[in-house]
């Protein structure tokens, strides 16, 4: 794994969400495996690993199919808040720890229950809308609307200048020491380009030319879509925004060395793509990390 999230690794099988197709089959469904999701939580085996259910032992809520993994169908049931004694944790935590397979379907049933829980109600006429397509939709029953699932695409970028020194900035609210890539939400009508170097020229007041996209993840807290780039810098001196960064610089693949070995620079966590743009630009030993 290079980051959280980063690959897929369950067969959506679209095709068996229309009817609810999922639940017919062999055995009755007694083979299908399910996962109680609330919000970002998700019931686990002593916070250790997902704790997978059957059908008869779940709770009642909305359903969710996830899809097929090794043959079986797994599903997910979306409730308020995952009962105690299932041993909910957020998926935040948990998900840089479990199987491959496990995360990428508790990052679907995650993404899924949490917007279920901010948008039961049609967009168009206010009506409450209902579940469909075995969780991927909402049909309203009044106007027949349908709304999907959203997902909101951020950029997260790696950008350097003709040095080869990687700009990194530090948000307010972090403390000393602590920085990171840049990032920002995508606005409607622009490229991701484009957004790219609008929000680097928000945040620093650097000129970005060429940007070139590296990978993605899923970060379904609540909806985001980390679109993660590298960007070449125009200009190199920067006027921080002084209100979503307070403080951002060029630093050498040297100074990153040294720095994070001696703790005066923390940079994010192994499980994000931040880390990850990063380490693909330093190649060697980087060491701090906040968690
Ligand atoms: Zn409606």
């Amino acid at each position: 794994m290079d980051f959280a999230f980063d690959h897929a690794h369950h067969d959506r099988a679209a095709h068996l969400r229309k009817d609810d197709a999922w639940r017919q089959g062999s055995g009755g469904g007694s083979d299908i495996r399910v996962l109680v999701v609330g919000g970002e939580h998700v019931a686990t085996l002593g916070g250790a690993g997902l704790r997978w259910i059957s059908l008869d032992e779940a709770p009642e809520g909305e359903w969710l199919f996830l899809g097929i993994k090794d043959g079986v169908r797994h599903a997910a049931v979306m409730v308020d808040r995952v009962p105690a004694e299932l041993e909910p944790v957020s998926l935040r935590a948990i998900g840089p720890s479990i199987a491959p397979a496990d995360a990428s379907m508790a990052v679907h049933a995650v993404g899924i229950a949490r917007w279920h829980q901010t948008h039961r109600f049609c967009a168009r006429c206010g009506a409450a809308s209902e579940v469909a397509q075995a969780g991927h939709v909402r049909v309203c029953p009044v106007c027949g609307a349908h709304h999907f699932p959203r997902t909101d695409p951020a950029v997260i970028m790696l950008i350097t200048d003709d040095q080869d020194r990687a700009l990194l900035g530090r948000q307010a609210a972090w403390p000393e020491g602590r920085f990171s890539t840049l990032a920002g939400f995508v606005e409607p009508g622009e490229t991701l380009g484009d957004a790219v170097r609008r929000e680097v020229m928000e945040e620093v007041g650097i000129e970005v030319g060429d940007v070139t996209y590296a990978a993605s993840q899923p970060w379904p807290f609540p909806s985001s879509l980390m679109l993660g780039f590298f960007g070449r810098a125009l200009s190199h001196d920067i006027t921080v925004d002084q209100d979503e960064i307070a403080e951002a610089r060029w630093f050498s693949r040297e100074e990153v060395t040294e720095l994070t070995a001696s703790s005066e620079l923390l940079l994010p966590p192994n499980v994000s793509i931040s880390r990850w743009l990063l380490q693909q630009w330093h190649g060697g030993t980087v060491h701090g990390t906040w968690s």
